[in-house]
């Protein structure tokens, strides 16, 4: 069976591998799509990222080794000793939601607050080859009412259900979410269903903003041609808005926009207002203390998701009231495809896309 093997930096090749086998609490995996997400993408180039050095310290220790690679659609083909979660044909996604059951946090029975959870794609081998081995524990089961399209894109979005239920939206709020693509629609999407009076989409690109607009934003701003700030006073006349999720952030070298918009969202909340970060701010970020200060802000940063959200992402998604499948933009067929889709995935602007490209192995 084939498999891309990364090297080093910038060197991944497709090379044929033993086919795996699953130990006891796993399961062998055949892809079915996947993608390879924005955060893989600038891990692969060596953007320094908070896990620049593990992924630093992988490659140097185990290269050539199955790295990257976790959103996928993958059927079970062989399930090891005690598993009971899925079953032999039951199409899966990866949730990254299961406490590790060893650190502090769990064993003073706060597994809620655990932070060690596995890392499929770094901690085990990834899915960017045909088949690959997963920990049962990691993966959940699809129902037939899920495409494989959008259960590919299922792992961002119980990301983004649990930083979001951590920050909380109430009735009536007005939820600025900046940053329009794939978790930025997720944040869009849910605010919506999640009773916000006002969901306030920005963005850099018109065509991404018309998007917003079909899958629940109530406003739409194009960074390009305003303040955004003024522009989120103006919608609210004055106030300030409730929420704000910060979706546009990350290393200015990959496009993103450093800490400046969550610099923006701090000066576009009210009294009192929350924001949380969902980029991945580069090591050493810094942020300034004022606004948050006086204006009370609070901030909220990483969770790992409740089982709830998990649950949650799957009905969300099996009843279309979160759409995935129009943020999928790029569709690609054959394994040989990933260098392509990672190119694509890491210039979404240039080639017009939204969400990851994803390549379709079945
Ligand atoms: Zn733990």
């Amino acid at each position: 069976m084939k498999a891309w093997l990364t090297y080093d930096f910038n060197d991944m090749r497709l090379e044929d591998v033993p086919m795996p086998h699953a130990a006891p609490g796993w399961v062998v995996c055949k892809v079915r799509c996947l993608e390879v997400s924005v955060t893989e993408v600038a891990e692969f180039r060596g953007l320094p990222l908070p896990s620049h050095d593990n992924i630093k310290r992988l490659l140097s220790d185990k290269a050539p080794l199955q790295l990257w690679g976790h959103e996928f659609s993958a059927e079970v083909v062989e399930v090891g000793a005690n598993v009971t979660n899925v079953k032999l044909g039951d199409r899966v996604f990866y949730h990254r939601g299961v406490p590790c059951g060893a650190c502090k946090y769990c064993n003073a029975g706060m597994a809620r607050l655990c932070r060690t959870v596995i890392n499929v794609s770094e901690d085990t081998p990834g899915c960017l080859a045909e088949y690959f081995p997963v920990p049962a524990s990691t993966i959940v089961a699809i129902p037939p009412e899920i495409s494989d399209k959008e259960a590919a894109g299922m792992q961002p979005l119980v990301s983004v259900l649990g930083r979001m239920e951590t920050v909380g939206i109430e009735m009536g709020d007005t939820v600025v979410v900046i940053g329009q693509g794939p978790m930025g629609l997720f944040c869009t999407q849910i605010a919506a269903v999640a009773g916000a009076a006002k969901v306030v989409a920005i963005a850099r690109r018109d065509p991404v903003l018309e998007m917003s607009r079909k899958l629940g934003a109530t406003h739409t701003i194009n960074a390009t041609k305003v303040d955004t700030v003024e522009a989120v006073m103006e919608i609210t006349k004055g106030l300030g808005c409730d929420v704000v999720f910060e979706c546009a952030g990350g290393s200015k070298d990959q496009g993103h926009a450093g800490v400046d918009t969550f610099i923006q969202g701090l000066a576009m909340l009210r009294n009192e207002g929350r924001i949380a970060e969902f980029g991945h701010l580069p090591v050493g970020s810094m942020v300034p203390i004022g606004p948050i200060d006086k204006k009370g802000l609070r901030v909220f940063g990483l969770r790992s998701p409740a089982p709830k959200m998990i649950n949650y992402a799957i009905d969300l998604v099996a009843s279309k009231r979160v759409l995935i499948e129009p943020t999928v933009t790029h569709v690609l067929k054959g394994i040989e495809k990933v260098p392509e889709a990672i190119e694509i995935t890491g210039n979404k602007a240039k080639y017009g896309a939204i969400g990851p490209a994803q390549v379709v192995l079945v």
